[in-house]
């Protein structure tokens, strides 16, 4: 394990009031990220930038979302302790980490196995015991843990999977970048077993959605 020294501590108290000067409001999500060293989820050479508001490499030509982005789907999804949540691209496994201290049931998928099994053991050793990591085409969800009360990809979808609608609870919300090459965040609800209302939530820009294991 890593030492998360004062230092770190002091960079990411500013962080989190960079992320309260952006429109972050919700203090519960703040307090996640200001206790949760980032560093740990980046390879050493990135670890004096942990707590800028920037994504980073993390292998398999994939990234850790940026904080602005993490704390913004964090806040869309508007947890309670014991929300059972689904998130699609576990990656470092920080975003999972982050609805982790937030006292939700946390299933996360990652299609490549290598940044699974990274995750898998970070987490382990964090002591997230409300985490548990799956091997898995988020495209299809993860049917045999169905339904969730909250679906999170942090992948940019060309449409949304299917699955994803079917496998969430209804009065359930699911969070997802939709779009090819660029992104619009969308926050869907399910108001009955074939009724949704979708709310278009402006621009960002993820890694792509894509089916099948890596
Ligand atoms: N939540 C991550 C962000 C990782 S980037 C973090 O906090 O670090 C998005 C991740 O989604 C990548 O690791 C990518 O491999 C994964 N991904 C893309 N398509 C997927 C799919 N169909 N199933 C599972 N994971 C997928």
């Amino acid at each position: 394990m890593r030492e998360d020294s004062y230092r770190h501590q002091g960079m990411r108290r500013k962080l989190v009031d960079a992320l309260r000067a952006k429109g972050i409001g919700n203090e519960q999500v703040l307090e996640a990220i200001g206790s949760l060293p980032r560093h740990f989820f980046l390879e050493p050479a990135f670890e004096e930038w942990a707590y800028e508001d920037k994504p980073f490499p993390i292998g398999c030509d994939q990234t850790i979302s940026q904080p602005f982005t993490v704390a913004y789907q964090t806040e869309l999804l508007d947890l309670s302790p014991r929300t059972k949540v689904l998130e699609i691209g576990t990656g470092s496994g920080y975003q999972a980490a982050v609805l982790g201290l937030l006292k939700a049931r946390v299933f996360t998928v990652e299609r490549h196995k290598e940044l699974h099994q990274k995750a898998t053991k970070l987490l382990d050793s964090l002591k997230m015991r409300n985490v548990r990591c799956y091997h898995r085409d988020g495209y299809l969800g993860l049917a045999e843990f169905a339904p969730f009360d909250r679906i999170l990809a942090t992948a940019g979808a060309a449409e949304v999977p299917p699955a994803l609608l079917q496998q969430l609870a209804i009065g359930g919300i699911l969070v997802i970048p939709v779009g090819e090459t660029a992104q619009r965040m969308h926050r869907i609800t399910k108001t009955s077993a074939t009724s949704f209302k979708e709310e278009d939530l402006g621009d960002f820009r993820f890694v792509p959605f894509l089916k099948g294991i890596g």
